[in-house]
């Protein structure tokens, strides 16, 4: 075997060496790990297969990919959400409200309000259907809290099903 090749063997070795070793992942903090919309169980497996604006509509994984564990807990599970979506819409467009009569101090005109809080309830559906679920997931489901065993690298081994 070359020198080129040894050092290139021990490169991956080392490589696969770090990967399994669960002092290289850092648990975030809940309000870090629901942020970005990571599993409630492990912390690191991603709730949505996709970004939150992109051309595609957003595609919520079934299952975590690094624990298993199945995200709509029970079918029907994530109506419960819209609730949340709901709330955070009423919240919206009170604050738009109050920040169009604060920039333009305009109390005439019913158009502006409506066309204001219809493109900001439009520009922030993404963003209510993504952290509707997640706030369900981490603050409104009794029993499921975060479970530092499937945090780990390899937490199959662990799981308990
Ligand atoms: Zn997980």
């Amino acid at each position: 075997m070359s020198l080129e090749k040894r050092l290139l063997k021990n490169k991956i070795m080392e490589n696969i060496k770090n990967s399994g070793n669960p002092q290289t992942f850092t648990v975030p903090t809940e309000f870090n790990a629901a942020l970005h919309a990571k599993c409630p169980k492990c912390r690191r497996g991603d709730i949505f297969a996709n970004s939150m604006y992109g051309l595609k509509a957003q595609k919520m994984n079934v299952n975590c990919p690094h624990c298993d564990f199945k995200f709509e807990r029970e079918p029907g599970y994530f109506y419960v959400s819209m609730f949340v979506s709901y709330a955070f819409n009423v919240a919206q467009m009170i604050t738009i409200a109050v920040a169009t009569y604060i920039l333009t101090g305009n109390l005439e005109n019913v158009w502006l309000y409506l066309v204001t809080i219809f493109i900001g309830v439009f520009l922030l559906a993404p963003f209510n259907y993504r952290y509707s679920r997640v706030v369900l997931l981490y603050w409104l489901s009794p029993g499921l809290h975060y479970d530092p065993e499937k945090s780990k690298d390899n937490p199959y081994k662990y799981s308990e099903g």
